[in-house]
């Protein structure tokens, strides 16, 4: 189970976890105002909300990513091409060690200092 910040959107998770990555991508940096976002993929179905609906937001050509309107946590993402399969945000479960990252994705664009 998880769900946002502010609990009006909730989820439930019964698929298995897998793919537990760190992503470093300008774009995730960018949607959730963090140097990095930590995700995991469940194949759908395995996935649902149960309560509250999230706002969805193209965020490319290529994907969606879904956010509490309310208080703005990010929720998934959705790639056009792997429709059978949901990222979510690690740290949006009320467990999130269960699933804590194991490699870093998009390594090459992390945060430095010059
Ligand atoms: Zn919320
Ligand atoms: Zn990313």
């Amino acid at each position: 189970m998880g769900g946002c910040h502010c609990g009006q959107i909730r989820y439930e998770v019964t698929g298995e976890i897998r793919d537990r990555v760190l992503c470093h991508c300008t774009l995730c940096r960018r949607t959730a105002g963090a140097p990095a976002v930590a995700w995991f993929t469940v194949s759908l179905p395995g996935f649902r909300f149960v309560q509250g609906q999230p706002t969805t937001y193209r965020s490319s050509d290529v994907a969606t990513r879904q956010f509490c309107a309310v208080c703005g946590t990010q929720l998934t993402f959705q790639h056009d091409d792997r429709r059978y399969e949901i990222d979510i945000t690690t740290a949006s479960l009320d467990d999130p060690d269960a699933a804590a990252p194991l490699v870093d994705f998009h390594a090459d664009t992390r945060l430095k200092s010059p």
